[in-house]
């Protein structure tokens, strides 16, 4: 097989069009060409005035060795395989299964490959089952009842599953697409594996982690919801068990501590045992909502709303003299900002969108770089610290009902608090109180917003609506601390592993699901299968 890359055509071709361009670009007749398929599709929308689509094909060929000595300048080559090699059973004995804490893409993954390698791993949830946790964060949503052990940002599926279920990625792993694949083989949309931006939507993504559950559970893992661990059990600086619940310990050599980015209860837990950790940098600000249309005119021109472009999104960057940065992130066409706090009393916002894409609005996030340097204090957890004391302004700003405060974009930049907003409706629920947004932020992210608003605005046309939405507070962008560990993935707790968001050492959903496969194949190098 081969693989030719940057086939280009016009947003309106067919078919025969997409052979007549691999035939064209292998200088071979259409007639050699025994199969082919689309192994990659994105969309080239630098000239408003000539979108297209560009394709990397696999093809299957009666003469291939002909073709490849053309040196056809790189755009030709042989199909590379892919396939994901799984990692070979080490030596060392278990006396128990392997846990694995947190049931995020990073614990899922890690779970999912230690059970295909016949670990039998047990996963352990501080959260509840999906289809449980659907009703408690709509409950949130609707009445502002908010329950701290199951919410957006905790249960199964982690922070993953009420996301937009964005898969693209900065990383460039061969794992990823073992990612893809699994999920696709879950029931997420096949497209996933060909979209240069693929996305499955939190509606579709609900389903896909029930099935994932179900597939480690029929090779002989173990899912426990309501599972907290609360504890470690060691003996010679190793691990020898988990505290669960604070009432039950679960004796293991070997767990995956999967815990993403809001369980500020278990790093401090993990502190006074001792784990080594450090504080790191991340971002907060706020969500920006516009009308859809707006974006996908300013992104496609005369071809917004062709059918086969979709809505658009956009990510635009800023950077401030004084070292500052502000950029989008996480933006979702078509989708909601939502409520995402997991602690009483705080607001946090990110955002969501259906698999359809079918909302009003376009949001994302519009965030400024924050550092150790920032925090109150030099303790390890000041990170968590400095998030909560934004969170807590934010639940008060806005009525400390979980309403959120919200400021016209026009407000914003002329400094004064809204007392209602235009025609760009706010979708953040349970409600919106209009404020004024640097009150619950800090001033230097505040400022370095308002100095990006018109960089953007000359990037992307009429970003700088002046009834666009911003609604606060964005805090949990990425963790604030890093459990620290060695190439081996140990902590410096023997036997337990970090991994994912939490452990900082990915950011987003991708890169969290390949960081728990790498810890999996870390754990199965090292034990033998009992
Ligand atoms: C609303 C929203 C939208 C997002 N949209 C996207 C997107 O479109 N694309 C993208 O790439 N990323 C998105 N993200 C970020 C993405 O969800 C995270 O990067 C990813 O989920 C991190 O994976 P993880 O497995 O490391 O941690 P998490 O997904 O946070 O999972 C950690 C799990 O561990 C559990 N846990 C924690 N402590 C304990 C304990 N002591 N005992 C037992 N269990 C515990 C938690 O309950 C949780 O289920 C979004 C996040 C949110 C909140």
């Amino acid at each position: 097989m081969l693989r030719v890359f940057e086939i280009k055509l016009p947003l309106d071709h067919s078919q025969d069009d997409l052979l007549r361009a691999i035939s064209d670009a292998l200088q071979v007749p259409a007639r050699e060409l025994l199969s082919w398929e689309i192994r990659r599709q994105a969309i080239d929308a630098r000239k408003k005035t000539t979108i297209r689509l560009i394709y990397t094909v696999d093809v299957c060929l009666c003469h291939e060795e002909q073709v490849v000595s053309k040196s056809l300048a790189n755009r030709v080559i042989p199909t590379p395989d892919e396939s994901y090699q799984p990692a070979k059973p080490g030596s060392e004995m278990l006396e128990h299964h392997p846990v694995v804490v947190g049931s995020g893409p990073a614990g899922l993954f890690a779970g999912l490959i230690l059970s295909q390698a016949g670990y039998q791993p047990v996963i352990l949830e501080r959260g509840k089952a999906v289809e449980e946790r659907c009703r408690d964060v709509e409950r949130f949503w609707h009445e502002g009842v908010l329950n701290p052990e199951s919410n957006a940002q905790f249960g199964e599926g982690g922070a993953g599953t009420f996301s937009d279920g964005k898969l693209s990625t900065l990383i460039n792993d061969l794992r990823c697409r073992k990612v893809l694949e699994e999920l696709a083989m879950a029931g997420a949309p096949p497209a996933i594996l060909v979209s240069n931006k693929p996305h499955i939507g939190t509606d579709q993504l609900r389903r896909v982690v029930r099935t994932i559950r179900e597939s480690i559970i029929r090779l002989g893992g173990e899912v426990r919801f309501l599972n907290r661990v609360t504890g470690l059990r060691l003996r010679d600086g190793r691990l020898r068990g988990l505290k669960i619940n604070d009432s039950f310990v679960l004796d293991c050599e070997a767990a995956v501590f999967a815990i993403g980015h809001s369980s500020r209860d278990t790093f401090g837990m993990l502190l006074k045992h001792g784990l080594t950790m450090i504080p790191k940098p991340f971002s907060v600000g706020m969500r920006i909502e516009h009308p859809q249309l707006l974006i996908d005119q300013a992104q496609y021109g005369a071809f917004a709303g062709h059918p086969r472009l979709g809505q658009a999104d956009y990510k635009l960057a800023y950077h401030a003299p004084d070292g500052r940065s502000a950029y989008t992130f996480c933006m979702c066409p078509g989708g909601k900002v939502i409520a995402a706090a997991s602690e009483l009393g705080g607001i946090v916002t990110n955002g969501m969108r259906l698999q359809a894409r079918s909302g009003p609005n376009a949001n994302a996030a519009l965030m400024v770089n924050v550092g150790p340097e920032d925090f109150p204090d030099d303790h390890p957890l000041s990170g968590f610290r400095f998030q909560r004391e934004w969170e807590t302004l934010a639940f008060r700003v806005g009525g400390a009902t979980y309403a959120a405060p919200v400021q016209l974009l026009d407000d914003f930049l002329t400094g004064r608090p809204s007392s209602q907003l235009g025609q760009v409706k706010a979708t953040y629920r349970p409600a919106v109180v209009p404020a004024d947004l640097r009150n619950c932020l800090p001033a230097y992210v505040c400022d370095t917003i308002k100095h990006a608003i018109p960089a953007f605005a000359r990037r992307l046309k009429s970003f700088d609506l002046p009834d666009a939405v911003l609604t606060g507070v964005e805090t949990r962008s990425s963790c604030p601390v890093r459990l620290v560990r060695g190439k081996d993935f140990q902590a410096s707790i023997s036997g337990l592993y970090p991994a994912g968001e939490g452990g900082g050492y990915a950011g987003g959903i991708m890169s969290s699901a390949v960081d728990g496969i790498k810890v999996a194949e870390a754990i199965i190098s090292r034990f033998s299968l009992f």
